[in-house]
């Protein structure tokens, strides 16, 4: 039986409560089969690490999780900590020492989900969105003089390398042919930023030619904006620059229904490093500790974590449990407009796997 080694690293706030949700899940998952088990251990990095040590991990963190098959992360952000350094003491840290240049988002509407644009059915959304995750404008260069001064001058200098564009590029024309309508849509702002911007687009350019099955097309992003909200039959994969695709996608997520559900992977595509897999939804104050958090953000992102490592028919499993629990509006947490709590949801989805298994064992 293979043995996966999973990091948890539930962070502050509601990330607190969807990971243990999720961490029962996975045991849920593992119980009903028996090809594979997994390993958990967790770190209390965050808010309250900070609190204590002055930083949100300790400096040689990642030699701690560098040997798991994965990381399961909560989220980054205390409401007392200034969030530039929540995000780049932990989440960043972590995403750009492991080299996780690959975000990808699934976005589909589930069943039962009343999602808000009323021309737009289920089968009119299903999008993946690829994200730049290692540098562009996140790329962390640039700094203040003066400071406090009139003439007090800050910069954040947004930097595109040619090697980390083609990696991405490709990634996502190859994420683009694995998909049933082999079509991508780069996402672009090369009218206004005529340096970084223009090379991206000569690299979509350039790396089409590899992938003469996909079909793409260039759109600035604002005018995405609008494609998604009017034409979102339109779409299919999309890649975009770290900054454009990290506020698409939150976009993306409330077209679909609600940020609680929306997942994410940030991925190593050369496996030289785990790759981390968390909901896009981040600390949620207004809710936090009360057992309130919708965890189907984080069981769609152990989803993708699952398909990471191989475990097709296990993902498809969860996917399907997770699709159950949505389409039953007494599972709808607040976020939907309905009253359960983390614990129901979390009941249900993992009742739903034990029973799916037992399914499957009976026909094979
Ligand atoms: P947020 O995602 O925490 O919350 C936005 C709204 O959505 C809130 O009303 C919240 O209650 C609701 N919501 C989010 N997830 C939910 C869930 N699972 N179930 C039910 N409702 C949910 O975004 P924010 O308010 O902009 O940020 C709060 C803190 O989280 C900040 O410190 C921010 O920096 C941090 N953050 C971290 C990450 C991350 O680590 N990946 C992502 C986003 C925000
Ligand atoms: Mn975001």
């Amino acid at each position: 039986m293979k043995t996966y080694r999973i990091a948890c690293i539930p962070g502050d706030g509601i990330g607190k409560e969807v990971i243990p949700a999720g961490q029962e899940v996975m045991e849920a998952l593992a119980a009903a089969q028996t090809a594979f088990r997994f390993e958990f251990s967790s770190y209390d990095w965050g808010g309250d690490y900070y609190r204590q040590h002055g930083r949100m991990m300790p400096d040689d963190g990642l030699d701690a999780i560098r040997d798991a098959h994965a990381i399961l992360f909560g989220s980054a952000g205390d409401p007392d900590i200034p969030d530039h350094i929540t995000l780049w003491g932990l989440r960043l840290k972590i995403c750009q020492g492991f080299d996780q240049y690959a975000n990808v988002r699934p976005t589909r509407i589930l069943p039962g989900i009343d999602a808000p644009l009323k021309r737009c059915g289920p089968k009119d959304l299903d999008w993946i969105i690829v994200r730049e995750n290692s540098e562009g404008e996140y790329a962390g260069v640039g700094g203040r003089a003066h400071q406090g001064h009139p003439i007090e001058v800050a910069t954040d200098l947004s930097v595109m390398t040619r090697a980390g564009v083609e990696r991405v590029m490709r990634y996502a024309f190859r994420l683009a042919q694995s998909r049933p309508r082999r079509q991508l849509t780069v996402i672009t702002k090369s009218n206004a930023q005529r340096h970084a911007m223009v090379m991206w687009d000569e690299i979509a350019v350039q790396i089409s030619k590899e992938f003469p099955d996909v079909t793409w097309d260039k759109e600035l992003v604002d005018a995405a904006t609008a494609r998604m909200v009017n034409r979102p039959a339109s779409l299919d994969t999309i890649v975009a620059t770290n900054l454009h695709a990290d506020i698409l996608s939150d976009l993306a997520a409330a077209l679909a229904g609600s940020l609680g559900i929306a997942p994410t992977g940030n991925i190593d595509p050369e496996g030289r490093y785990p790759s981390m897999f968390e909901p896009i939804h981040g600390s949620a104050f207004d809710i936090m500790g009360k057992g309130l958090a919708n965890p189907i953000g984080t069981f769609w992102s152990i989803v993708m974590l699952l398909e990471n490592l191989g475990e097709r028919r296990a993902a498809g499993q969860l996917m399907k449990a997770i699709e159950k629990a949505t389409a039953n509006s007494a599972l709808h947490t607040g976020d939907l407009g309905g009253s359960a709590t983390t614990r129901q949801v979390t009941d249900a989805v993992c009742a739903y796997v034990a029973e799916s298994s037992e399914t499957l064992s009976r026909v094979a």
